[in-house]
C-alpha cells in the first residue's frame, strides 16, 4: 500500500496538479512495478482541498470533507492517465460512487485486480466525512492484507526534530507505534490511522517519494526511511 499525499502532485505550482510532477511519479512507481510487486495506491487530496481548511472558511464541516474526497479522485485520475501513459496497466476505484469516472470500491475487486498484474488507485479515501487519506491507507491496507503501508513524505523518514528547521535532527532507522504515537514533535501520520496500524500490526515504511530512487531502495530493504512497527525499537540510523 502506498499513500502519496496530494502535495506531491503539486511540483513546482503553488496549488493543484502539475502534470510534469505526476509522470515523474508515475515512473517511479513504474520502477517497484517492474519488480511484481502488487501496488494499491491511496491518493491524497491536500493540494486542491482541505475540509478542515474550508470548515475554518465556513463551509459545513462534512460538506468540506467531501469536497476534500472529490479532490482526491481528480489527483486520481490524473495518476491514473500518466501511469497509463507510461505503460502501467491500473484501474481507479472510488469509495464515493461516480460510475462515470471509476469503479466503486469492492473489496474482491481490488484484490482480483491486483492478482490479474494492475495497479489500483484507491480514491476518496474511506468515503466518510472527519477523517483524513491516511484513515482510508491504513483502512484499505488492512483490508487488503497488505505488507506494508508506504507512506511517502517531503523528507526521508521520521526525525527527532524538525529536519527543515534544524540542521542537527537525525532520522530515526526503525521505530516503535508507541514512540510514534506518543513523541509530539514527530508527526508521522494521523493518530487514528496510526492507532489502527498499531493495533492490528501494519507495519508503515516512512520515505521520501520525491528522492530518486528512495522507494526502490526502501522496498529493497535498503538503510532509507523509518520503519515503523510493534516489534521495531526506536533507534536513530
Ligand atoms: N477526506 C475525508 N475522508 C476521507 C479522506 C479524505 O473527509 O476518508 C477529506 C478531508 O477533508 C481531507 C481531504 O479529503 O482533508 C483531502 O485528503 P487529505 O487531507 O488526507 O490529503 P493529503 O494530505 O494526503 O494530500
Amino acid at each position: 500500500m502506498l499513500k502519496i499525499g496530494g502535495e506531491s502532485l503539486i511540483g513546482d505550482r503553488e496549488y493543484g496538479i502539475d502534470p510534469k510532477a505526476v509522470l515523474s511519479m508515475a515512473e517511479k512507481i513504474k520502477s517497484i512495478y517492474a519488480k511484481e510487486i502488487e501496488i494499491a495506491i491511496v491518493i491524497g487530496g491536500g493540494n486542491i482541498f482541505r475540509g478542515l481548511s474550508g470548515s475554518k472558511n465556513g463551509i459545513e464541516r462534512a460538506t468540506a470533507d467531501y469536497m476534500g474526497m472529490l479532490a482526491t479522485v481528480m489527483n486520481g485520475l490524473a495518476l491514473q492517465d500518466a501511469l497509463e501513459k507510461v505503460g502501467v496497466p491500473v484501474r481507479m476505484e472510488s469509495a464515493l460512487q461516480m460510475p462515470a469516472v471509476a469503479e466503486s470500491f469492492i473489496r474482491s475487486k481490488a484484490i482480483r485486480h491486483m492478482e490479474k498484474g494492475r495497479v489500483i488507485i484507491l480514491s476518496a479515501g474511506t468515503g466518510m466525512p472527519y477523517v483524513t487519506t491516511d484513515s482510508g491507507a491504513s483502512l484499505h491496507a488492512l483490508e487488503l492484507h497488505c505488507d506494508v503501508l508506504m507512506k511517502a513524505t517531503k523528507v526521508d523518514g521520521i526525525y527527532d526534530k524538525d529536519p527543515m528547521t534544524d540542521p542537527s535532527a537525525k532520522r530515526f532507522k526503525t521505530m516503535s507505534f508507541k514512540s510514534a504515537i506518543e513523541m509530539e514533535e514527530v508527526q508521522v501520520m494521523d493518530t487514528a490511522a496510526l492507532a489502527m496500524c498499531k493495533e492490528n500490526n501494519m507495519p508503515i515504511m516512512v520515505f521520501d517519494l520525491f528522492e530518486d530512487g528512495q522507494l526502490e531502495r526502501a522496498i529493497d530493504g535498503e538503510d532509507v526511511g523509518t520503519f515503523v512497527s510493534n516489534e521495531s525499537a526506536t533507534v536513530l540510523a
